[in-house]
């Protein structure tokens, strides 16, 4: 089977998505290849091809300020279908892009002339927050889902295989430091297994540590970059749901 197609421009959707409702995707990212500081062997999107934590070397493929602006606006004036969310996601991490923050106001400010109704959110994978414009821009967002798929360093080599300068301790104590935040977790069996007894008790070990205010995990439901993962069945899922909820007192949902 087939990996996702990258998508094609800034803005994509809207998708009818699970968690978000109607969500229209900002993609910040190029759209010739993924570029992310994780290659995550589950990732839809296949293997990473531009696989760094610093994207300037990149940053000719990367949309500016100001077409980010205009694509958002041009999109909005020409569909009045509804929309929940827009949400910066796409071809990799989003807070990767160098002018992070600054995407974050643009989007903020056409959002209240134009939808504002609509809520702004982010799926990432939680690894930028050391970074001050990182910071400034998701704390204006209505809703920050962010990536811990387990509890270890072990694991997090062999699921998310980030990139040099991404270690597991400061990615949790980063994420301990950012309040009112949902973390998502994939769950996958096969050639890794992150559903073990062991790895879930060190996950929810670190879920009671950061104290989000949601948990939302689910397992692969589309192709994924390595084909030797399995999907793990929605028991499975609701078991690990109820004992990461008694033990750490925090709503998880499965999706
Ligand atoms: S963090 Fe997201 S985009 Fe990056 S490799 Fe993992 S699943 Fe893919």
């Amino acid at each position: 089977m087939r990996t996702l197609q990258l998508q094609t421009g800034i803005i994509y959707g809207p998708i009818r998505s699970r968690r978000l409702g109607f969500s229209l995707g900002i993609n910040l990212l190029p759209t010739g290849y993924k570029l992310c500081n994780f290659n995550c062997l589950y990732c839809h999107y296949g293997f990473t091809k531009r696989h760094t934590n610093d994207a300037s070397s990149c940053i000719s493929d990367l949309p500016s300020v100001e077409q980010v602006r205009k694509s958002l606006t041009d999109w909005l004036e020409g569909n009045p279908q509804h929309i929940d969310y827009i949400t910066f996601s796409g071809n990799g991490e989003p807070c990767l892009h160098l002018e992070f923050g600054k995407m974050v106001e643009v989007t903020q400010k056409i959002r209240d002339e134009m939808v504002p109704h609509a809520k702004l959110a982010i799926l990432s994978n939680s690894t930028c927050l050391n970074r001050e414009r990182v910071l400034d821009g998701l704390k204006k967002l209505d809703v920050r889902i962010m990536k811990l798929d387990c509890g270890t360093e072990k694991t997090f080599q062999k699921i998310n295989r980030p990139c040099t300068g991404v270690q597991f301790e400061k990615v949790v104590e980063n994420l301990k430091k950012l309040e009112d935040i949902i973390i998502q977790s994939v769950f996958v069996e096969g050639r890794v297994n992150n559903t073990k007894e062991e790895e879930i008790d060190k996950w929810i070990e670190r879920l009671s540590y950061i104290k989000p205010r949601e948990v939302q995990i689910y397992s692969i439901d589309r192709p994924s970059a390595d084909e030797g993962l399995s999907l793990v069945g929605k028991d499975k899922l609701n078991q690990i749901a109820r004992k990461a909820e008694e033990a750490c007192g925090i709503l998880v949902k499965v999706f």
